[in-house]
């Protein structure tokens, strides 16, 4: 028997002539669903392909002869439907006599839009998550980055990938990432890989923020892929600088707070321990503030304070501090005098300043300024104490008729 053999082929194997199938081995029967071979002779082989790809079949058997492989569905005599790849060979130059070879590809069908499936769920993920995360290849250049990453340094879709990674970045940070990258590549640092780092990018604007670092390797046959997964934490920064700055800044004027004012104060006393010299304390009670409240409400006397803030800075050096301790008290602090004449200096330079009515709204208003004195470590072995000896030095004033200072030293003999 001719076709013995092709009852050993595992996949459909048919044989047509003018069209009709003469031949269908044991595989095709089962493949498609007959009883047996009988069923399919004398038929045409269109009966087994589905509606959509008949078409195929009108170009000529001798045409499709010329394809390598034609991926079709064919349909079993039960209805359903399988997806094959078919063969045809022509018998010779000009033959009527055809030879279709069918393989199932199901599986391979069902696999491979799995995998796509796969990829699209994968890529819905790249696209929602908040974090930036591209792909750099081990010459620094990046293979991919997601939307995110995109957004975070201002470049449209598809404009990250193909990039030097040190696009990225500011120019100052280059150097630095070059020489630890030649380090890693070349087997150094090994352990930043997972760790969490921060470091600077740039935007394409030429903007610097900072950033939260984590990178990951992927080993790619031969080659190397670096993940970096990144966070934008600029605003987290400004928050953690603002928060600092409420804790050791007066909210009103901005000056620094007691807080503030009592750390540069313990420093100013740790350096006059070491190396000597004197820091003078003026403790500052505006007089007659509150009438202003009173007569123009708490807007008036705010806009006062912070007049009176100004003021009170323009009478010192920058290395001086000047702080709002209270409601209408402030400290200065004059961390280097060499003389109390200095001390005595800037507290007449406030009282000056402070002669001036401030405007408010088009209304004059007046305060002076009490003023007590005390130098560390003249009139006080710590800090609490000289602080203490400048406010009763400041009491002193008020009680002797306001507006004026007095040192500490001078008054001590009045208690
Ligand atoms: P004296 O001459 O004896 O110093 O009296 P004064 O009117 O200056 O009043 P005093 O120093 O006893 O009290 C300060 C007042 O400042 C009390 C309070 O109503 C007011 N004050 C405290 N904090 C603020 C503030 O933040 N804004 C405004 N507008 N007023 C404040
Ligand atoms: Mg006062």
């Amino acid at each position: 028997m001719e076709h013995e053999f092709l009852e050993l082929v595992s996949s459909l194997v048919c044989l047509i002539e003018d069209g009709r199938l003469v031949f269908l081995n044991r595989a095709g029967v089962r493949m498609l669903g007959l009883g047996s071979a009988a069923e399919a002779t004398g038929a045409t082989f269109e009966n087994y392909v589905v509606d959509d790809y008949r078409f195929l079949m009108e170009a000529g058997w001798d045409l499709l002869a010329e394809e390598e492989f034609l991926p079709l569905k064919l349909l079993r005599v039960d209805g359903s439907v399988f997806e094959a790849e078919l063969r045809v060979r022509q018998a010779g130059a000009g033959s009527n006599r055809f030879l279709i070879e069918a393989r199932d590809i199901s599986k391979f069908v069902r696999s491979a839009e799995a995998l796509r499936e796969r990829e699209e769920r994968l890529q819905g993920v790249l696209s929602s998550v908040a974090e930036g995360i591209i792909t750099i290849n081990d010459s620094g250049r990046i293979e991919s980055a997601n939307p995110a990453a995109e957004a975070m340094f201002g470049y449209g879709r598809g404009q990250l990938a193909g990039r030097d990674m040190l696009d990225l970045m500011p120019a100052g940070a280059r150097d630095r990432h070059m020489r630890f990258f030649d380090a890693y590549m070349s087997g150094l640092f090994p352990t930043l890989m997972g760790r969490q780092v921060e470091g600077l990018g740039q935007r394409q604007g030429g903007e610097a923020f900072p950033m939260e670092i984590s990178v990951s390797e992927l080993r790619h046959g031969r080659h190397r892929l670096f993940t970096a997964i990144l966070r934008d934490i600029s605003e987290r920064k400004e928050n953690e600088e603002r928060i600092k700055r409420l804790a050791h800044h007066d909210s009103l004027t901005g000056l620094p707070n007691r807080n503030l004012l009592t750390d540069r104060m313990d420093h100013a006393v740790a350096r006059i321990r070491r190396h000597g010299g004197r820091m003078a304390v003026l403790y500052v009670d505006l007089d007659k503030f509150k009438p202003i409240n009173d007569t123009l409400g708490h807007e008036a006397g705010d806009s006062v304070l912070c007049e009176v803030a100004v003021r009170l800075r323009g009478c010192v050096r920058s290395t001086d501090t000047v702080a709002r301790v209270g409601g209408d008290e402030f400290v200065v602090a004059i961390e280097e005098i060499t003389r109390p004449d200095e001390a005595a200096r800037v507290a007449r330079k406030i009282i000056k300043t402070l002669e001036a009515p401030i405007d408010y709204r088009g209304t004059p208003c007046r305060v002076g300024a009490s003023i007590g004195v005390a130098v560390f470590p003249d009139d006080g072995a710590t800090l609490e104490d000289v602080c203490k000896a400048a406010d009763v030095a400041m009491y002193r004033v008020k009680h002797s008729g306001r507006n004026g200072f007095r040192f500490f030293a001078e008054t001590a003999d009045e208690t």
